[in-house]
């Protein structure tokens, strides 16, 4: 391997049994797959093995892009894109019976995961999705309430997002070496019947006006948003909490009346 871009998040994985361990995590049989930043294929190279019926690629390094199309044109169901993924328009692309997965660009990892939560069709065309995260970030995306780790970002997956399994993978299974731990994690899309949320992006709205003001009881936080009688439709809401104390139904609530507006 001659280069690595910091600025892409390029680690390419090179242990095989934890390569194998992600694959291994669903069937990939004649499923339609996506993988997001192939880099060198190392992933790419064991989703052939399992037969998928079609291999999307998306990779933005032009050099790594030409290396893949080369290294993968006698097969004729892999399809690589030249794209920056947080452009490219994923959700059409996307089939029924299809698997996202991907070794992410930890500098964008978190902005390629929203993305994937403001799909406009939901339940979305995919089944799984297989992320390489940060170990920190994946701890904030399953933080539970109340815990250090439970803010937007943990409110906004769980509406979405059911949390399947997950490993760690340490620094020494790439190269070159991360300074951090990394997370695999295993989800598939969630649909939560009680709740109809409009537009996902209003609920992204009242979490971030709620944590904007962490230390702040909801008690004043909420009135800007919803009147007395609104207030008290909520069952269980204890107004002297603050943001990171309240469930993240009570949050779907909250955007749900805050829609209605
Ligand atoms: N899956 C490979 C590479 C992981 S490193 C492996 O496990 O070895 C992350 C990969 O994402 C790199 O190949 C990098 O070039 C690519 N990448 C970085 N930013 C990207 C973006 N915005 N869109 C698509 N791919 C990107």
């Amino acid at each position: 391997m001659s280069y690595a871009k910091k600025s892409l998040g390029q680690n390419f994985l090179i242990d095989k049994n934890i390569i194998r361990k992600i694959i291994n995590l669903v069937k990939l049989e004649k499923k339609n797959i996506i993988e997001i930043g192939a880099g060198h294929g190392a992933l790419t190279d064991e989703i052939l093995k399992k037969k998928p019926n079609l291999l999307n690629i998306i990779e933005k390094d032009v050099s790594l892009y030409k290396k893949l199309k080369l290294k993968y044109s006698n097969i004729k169901n892999v399809r690589v894109y030249n794209d920056d993924i947080l452009d490219f328009d994923l959700e059409s692309l996307i089939k029924k019976n299809s698997i996202i997965i991907g070794n992410l660009p930890y500098n964008i990892s978190s902005q390629i995961l929203v993305k994937i939560l403001r799909f406009k069709k939901w339940p979305p065309n995919f089944e799984n999705l297989i992320f390489m995260f940060q170990k920190e970030l994946g701890e904030k995306i399953l933080g539970i309430c109340p815990s250090v780790n439970y803010g937007r970002l943990s409110i906004l997956s769980s509406y979405r997002l059911k949390f399947l399994s997950k490993f760690l993978v340490s620094k020494n299974c790439f190269y070159p070496k991360p300074k951090v731990t990394s997370m695999v994690i295993l989800f598939k899309p969630e649909i939560k019947k009680l709740y109809k949320i409009e537009n996902i992006l209003n609920l992204e709205k009242i979490t971030n006006f709620f944590f904007s003001n962490k230390r702040k009881m909801v008690n004043k936080t909420i009135k800007k948003i919803l009147n007395e009688r609104e207030i008290k439709s909520i069952s269980g809401l204890r107004l002297n909490s603050r943001p990171s104390e309240i469930m993240p139904e009570t949050y779907y609530k909250i955007t749900e009346l805050f829609e209605k507006k």
